[in-house]
């Protein structure tokens, strides 16, 4: 393996930045551009120590830092690993790598610490991905849910289900091989209930997948109603800053305006529409229409009414359009005399809040509607869950072959047939944390990931 190195750190200006260097010659490279100020060497350095000193190119020091030395295998990629701090200016960072690169260490790919963590087995699959998942996080059921992947929750769920499913295997392999050895039958029942556990298991996994991702990806959710309803100032009112262009001329809102805001513990990642409504330039009809593709398509609605006024067709094709969605009415202007049919409303949505976007009042009560609607207000962090496709489609096809295995078993198949089927489950999870995964599944998910991870 080559030593490689990256910056740990963002490519912004910061206080500190961290180069990090791992493989068998870490220490070796970084001694070369590393002075220690008390005059020593970071060769005889132990693991987890920490030296003081200057890093310098060409023979020239250029900047105070720290090098923190890991010892394999106690370090996060499983190597020898350094981790350089100096300044966290972007040229000082580049000035150190440069450095680094010129002492021997070559450019690490994208994901490749976390690729080597995972070969050297002090990650599986799953933990791998929580790493992207948690530092991509926007909120705290997101992070929550990706930290609990990280400490393996998953992974343990998956090892149980995987390790008795194994037991059962190898049991009944032996019992077909050697049927006249003193091998314990293995009785059919206990076979069966083996299997019922796995599949109710692999089930509740596959059912928490899609809370979890409105949990942890976010909702894509749009802001509909007719022109001057008051959806720009909705979507001010949740992003709690000016971004779509408020005005009281009808149909200002020309296009779909987007921004992620955070929800109590959920992210929506809105959509601010054109206003619905008959008429208007070329410009807003193609603002309507992808208005339109946009409610289509959402997670969830908030289709916004102005109830200063009294309801209009306009009104009435947005409730139209909201039928058989998720959608919450949002009933606005509650400041003004009103003049709404909130009765008609509120029967054609499962959840109707009152709101003044422009003064803020109901906006808790909004958060509650949508908890209530998306159905998270259960959602428990702490459980493990699916956290993407990858993951999703493991499980179901270890499903799918536990439920043939089932069916082959009451329909009185030999054990091998069962057998087989029962392998194929297995290597469907093993595949799922990534010790049975092929080099090129493990390659796509690292490939993801940003250089430096
Ligand atoms: P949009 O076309 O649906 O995006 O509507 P806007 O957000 O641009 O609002 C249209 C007008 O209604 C603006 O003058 C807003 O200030 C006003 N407005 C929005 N919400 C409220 C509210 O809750 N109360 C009152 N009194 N005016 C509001």
């Amino acid at each position: 393996m080559t030593t490689i190195a990256a910056p740990a750190t963002g490519n912004t200006p910061g206080g500190i930045g961290v180069i990090r260097i791992s493989g068998d010659r870490a220490v070796e490279i970084a001694d070369r551009v590393f002075v220690c100020a008390d005059g020593s060497s970071l060769l005889n350095l132990k693991g987890y120590r920490a030296k003081f000193g200057s890093v310098k190119s060409a023979g020239e020091c250029f900047d105070n830092a720290v090098a923190l030395v890991f010892r394999a295998p106690k370090s996060y990629t499983g190597e020898d690993v350094v981790e350089i701090s100096v300044h966290g200016g972007i040229y000082i960072i580049e000035k150190t790598l440069g450095a680094v690169f010129a002492a021997g260490a070559e450019p690490a790919q994208a994901g490749e610490f976390t690729k080597r963590a995972f070969l050297n087995g002090k990650l599986d699959l799953t933990q791998a991905e929580s790493v992207a998942d948690l530092i991509s996080a926007q909120g705290e059921a997101a992070a929550k849910a990706s930290f609990n992947l990280l400490q393996g929750a998953l992974s343990d769920k998956i090892r149980g289900v995987t390790e008795r499913l194994t037991d059962c295997s190898a049991l009944m392999a032996a019992w077909v091989d050697y049927p006249y050895e003193e091998i314990p039958e293995l009785e059919q029942e206990e076979l069966g209930e083996t299997l019922k556990t796995a599949q109710a298991q692999l089930q509740e996994l596959i059912n928490s997948y899609e809370n979890g991702q409105t949990m942890t990806q976010g909702v894509e959710t749009v802001i509909a109603g007719k022109p001057n309803a008051g959806k720009s100032t909705l979507m001010n009112l949740l992003a709690g800053r000016e971004k779509s262009i408020v005005t009281e001329i009808a149909g200002t809102t020309r296009d779909v305006v987007e921004e992620s805001v955070r929800l109590g513990e959920l992210v929506l990642h809105l959509n601010d529409t054109a206003g619905i409504h008959a008429g208007g330039d070329a410009v807003e009809s193609i603002g309507i229409q992808r208005a339109m593709d946009k409610i289509s398509s959402a997670v969830l609605v908030l289709a916004v009414f102005d109830s200063s006024a009294p309801l209009s067709d306009e009104d009435r094709t947005v409730i139209e359009q909201c039928r058989g969605k998720r959608a919450i009415a949002v009933i606005n202007k509650t400041d003004l005399q009103q003049r709404i049919d909130a009765a008609e409303i509120e029967a054609a949505f499962a959840e109707t809040v009152y709101i003044s976007a422009k003064n803020g009042e109901g906006a808790a009560e909004l958060e509650d509607a949508v908890k209530r609607l998306l159905g998270v207000e259960q959602f428990d962090a702490s459980a493990p869950i699916l956290a993407n496709q990858r993951q999703k489609s493991c499980c179901k096809n270890a499903l799918d072959y536990i439920t043939e295995a089932r069916t082959a078993l009451e329909s009185g198949m030999t054990y091998d047939a069962v057998n087989v089927m029962m392998d194929s489950a297995i290597d469907e999870l093993l595949a799922l944390t990534g010790k049975k995964a092929t080099a090129e599944v493990v390659d796509n998910i690292f490939s993801k990931f940003c250089v430096g991870k």
